[in-house]
């Protein structure tokens, strides 16, 4: 089949390659839908991500597909308390209330519990999947988890998916829901995982800042729970998607600009425009803007350190955008304290907020057509993302895996 390889530094290549065999508990899927996304383009860029992606490796981790073989779970011999104790931590993240019968566990052959997927099951399948049994996936943060097993090589025809994450995160999809919206569950999850920890309440002034697909996700969340949401960002094709998000402000930063003033400025005047509106008058006579909550989806300093000085008093930042390794960030202390500020940083997502993006997904909130703006055969795929280095303007490309 083919697939793309990931062999460094800006080094994809298409290849002929043999699908592996499946191991017990494992599905193959063949893909029927895979998108780009900006992690891949970092990964691109750098050749690698220590967590996620070690070349050579196939490339690519947002898909979904049809199951076309299934290879079963060999029943092990395991002492009895070991396996009641494992099959028990894997029946809470695999059984949230909403996700009757998706995923279901049945009996299998002699009495083995497996999972009932079959041929032909529609499903769409997470990038990682965590282990369980760490400290952190005890205490609820499977985001965490020391030993998260990550999948990567959606840009092929097929792709093995290993037994834990057909297990916790691989999710059969609804007759009528398309491949392509199913394929923005991965991202997805981590915006709802964004979203969480900020706690938006209806009526909140929401700053995103960065116009990627990321940024783009969250407006169309926060205005879907009640925010009243602001953009910042660049190009006008992905500032137009924002608006049509229902982003009530959108403010074109340009290039190389000081990023508080233009959005103070551009707040100044909506105010002017319409005085009776609520457009972040929480700063109004403070050192701050005012936003309620800040959320930042680029991944620079700079903009984490704008982040800071555009929140209100007593508001929430969200510093989303990972930045490169080890880069250090400059925060005025006194400010942080006599705002009363609350900053955190949301990585990743866990095995309910992938279901919960599914059920934003499947409920047409957040849609494809939004978010994918145009497609490419596997074959254009290397010339594709050294386009996207310098400045596609697409929000994401949808990979057409078979010619
Ligand atoms: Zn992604
Ligand atoms: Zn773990």
């Amino acid at each position: 089949m083919k697939a793309a390889i990931l062999y460094g530094r800006e080094q994809v290549r298409i290849e002929d390659i043999q699908p592996p065999p499946l191991r017990p508990g494992e599905v193959r899927v063949r893909i029927e839908a895979a998108l780009t996304c900006g992690t891949d383009l970092k990964v691109f860029k750098r050749g690698y991500h220590a967590k996620m992606i070690v070349p050579p490796a196939a490339f690519g981790h947002e898909l979904s597909g049809v199951i076309y073989e299934v290879r079963p779970r060999l029943e092990v011999q395991r002492p009895s308390s070991f396996a009641k104790d494992s099959e028990d931590k894997q029946s809470k993240v695999q059984s949230p209330k909403s996700e009757e019968g998706r995923g279901a566990r049945v009996e299998g052959e002699k009495g083995e519990t497996q999972q009932g997927w079959k041929i032909g099951d529609r499903v769409v399948v997470a990038n990682s999947a965590p282990c369980g049994e760490c400290f952190h996936c005890r205490v609820g943060q499977e985001n965490l988890c020391e030993n998260l097993l990550f999948l990567n090589g959606a840009y092929a025809e097929t792709i093995a998916v290993p037994a834990r994450l057909v297990q916790k995160n691989m999710l059969r999809l609804k007759p009528q829901t398309s491949f392509q919206d199913a394929a923005l569950v991965e991202p997805l999850a981590c915006v709802v995982k964004g979203i969480e920890d900020v706690q938006l309440r209806p009526g909140q002034q929401v700053l995103v800042i960065g116009a990627g697909p990321i940024g783009l996700m969250f407006v169309a969340l926060a205005k879907q729970l009640g925010g009243d949401v602001t953009i910042a960002g660049r190009r006008a094709a992905r500032l137009a998607v924002a608006r049509k998000l229902g982003a009530s402000r959108v403010i074109d930063v340009g290039p190389n600009t000081d990023l508080v003033a233009n959005v103070r400025q551009a707040i100044q005047q909506s105010r002017d425009r319409s005085p009776g509106r609520s457009a972040a008058e929480a700063g109004e006579g403070t050192s701050t803007v005012g936003f309620d909550v800040v959320i930042e989806a680029v991944g620079k300093a700079e903009t984490w350190e704008a982040s800071v000085r555009l929140v209100r008093k007593g508001g929430t930042v969200n510093f989303f955008g990972g930045c490169p390794a080890n880069t250090t960030i400059k925060l005025n202390a006194s400010l942080l304290h006599y705002s009363n500020l609350k900053l955190l940083a949301s990585f990743h997502h866990t095995p309910r907020t992938i279901r919960l993006a599914l059920e934003f997904i499947e409920s047409g909130i957040v849609r494809a057509d939004d978010f994918v703006s145009g497609e490419a055969p596997l074959s254009d795929l290397p010339a594709l993302f050294q386009s996207m280095t310098t400045g596609n303007q697409a929000v994401k490309t949808l990979i057409r895996v078979r010619e």
